[in-house]
């Protein structure tokens, strides 16, 4: 005869098993996802719900770490900016940090927020994409049909930053904390070490306000690369061979044409000016990414050459005439962003234009 108390017991213990068995779907790792079972598809699947109700999973690493609670104290005071740039307002940080302060804390950061936060916003991404009819799209009325013929759309521009921060370490700070708002696909540090804080696939908040021919949402279709400079400064061999080492594999992964690598001064003019005067586009160009002039035989641009047009055949923003000369002097002259354009700023432009 079994007590109350015992009876009690085997109660409350088949309420927990029943429990447990029940709120804990099966769940499936988004890349190696398959068909569902007979018997849990639609009866209809044209009958205007979205019938793919898959489970989506995180990978496997972040599942098995469960982030902490408790959060670390940040005192560093960041401004919220479009872009991690201050080359124009000059508001530099006032106070220095080292870099090993930076890297202290932007690795607890990482830890117990950044990485538990991309996994999940990743989730979330591929739950979206992966519906369709668009249940907000107001146009579609029709059965659910869907191709079978279809990859990711993929980056067909680099867009290349300084970060007019002090260190590597800093700029990772900063694209590890939202209240930034800002971020880029890869940093490049002063010593070489390249770091990847964003998968190419995704958009990377690193143009802000920007045109470039037609396009004007520049972080949709760009790579953003940040080069750790302050923007008063040459650039070190070890960081270019390594930058150009990265390039190489975008351009070659991404088919992107030699054209498509350019400036945030290019693309936004006015309000940036990174990467600065001292960054060395020519070699860049050398090596086969973005266009430069041959300076050794220099030709005449014929004489009903109109310069506006051709800044605009580039590429460049031309609605204020003066600031899109400034933004091609800043990556071609370099030495001279006066808003006027010399015989000699001419000829480069038309030897550049050419390329286009
Ligand atoms: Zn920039």
């Amino acid at each position: 005869m079994l007590s109350s108390k015992a009876l009690f017991r085997m109660a409350l213990l088949m309420v927990v098993l029943y429990a447990c068995g029940t709120s804990q779907p099966a769940r499936r790792n988004v890349l190696s996802r398959t068909s569902p079972p007979a018997n849990q598809r639609p009866a209809n699947p044209d009958a205007g719900k979205h019938p793919d109700q898959t489970t989506f999973t995180r990978p496997e690493q972040i599942t098995k770490r469960k982030p902490r609670e408790v959060r670390p104290t940040v005192n560093t005071k960041i401004e919220r900016r479009d872009e991690p740039e201050t080359e124009n307002t000059a508001t530099a940080p006032a106070t220095y940090r080292s870099p090993a302060y930076y890297k202290n804390i932007t690795d607890s950061i990482q830890r117990v927020a950044a990485k538990p936060s991309y996994y999940k916003t990743t989730e979330n991404l591929f739950k979206e994409m992966a519906v369709v009819p668009d249940p907000k799209n107001p146009a579609v009325n029709s059965a659910w049909y869907t191709t079978v013929n279809f990859d990711a759309r993929k980056p067909n521009f680099v867009i290349l930053h300084h970060t007019a921060q002090t260190s590597a370490e800093q700029t990772l700070f900063t694209f590890s904390i939202s209240r930034t708002s800002v971020s880029a696909h890869y940093v490049v540090g002063r010593d070489g070490v390249t770091y990847q804080m964003l998968n190419e696939y995704m958009r990377a908040w690193h143009a802000g306000r920007s045109k470039w021919g037609a396009i004007t949402d520049m972080n949709s279709c760009s790579i953003g690369i940040e080069i750790d400079n302050n923007g008063t400064e040459p650039f070190s061999d070890a960081q270019m061979n390594s930058l150009i080492k990265l390039l190489d594999y975008l351009k070659d992964k991404f088919g992107i044409p030699q054209a498509n690598f350019i400036g945030h001064s290019d693309i936004a003019p006015s309000r940036k000016n990174d990467p600065s005067k001292y960054f060395p586009w020519k070699r860049l160009a050398d090596a086969g990414f973005g266009y430069w002039y041959d300076s050794s035989n220099l030709a005449e641009p014929p004489a009903d050459f109109n310069a506006i047009l051709a800044l605009r055949v580039i590429g460049y923003d031309t609605r204020n005439q003066a600031t899109a000369i400034q933004a091609f002097k800043l990556h071609y002259i370099q030495n001279d962003n006066t808003p006027m354009l010399t015989d000699y700023d001419k000829k480069v432009l038309y030897n550049v234009y050419r390329n286009y």
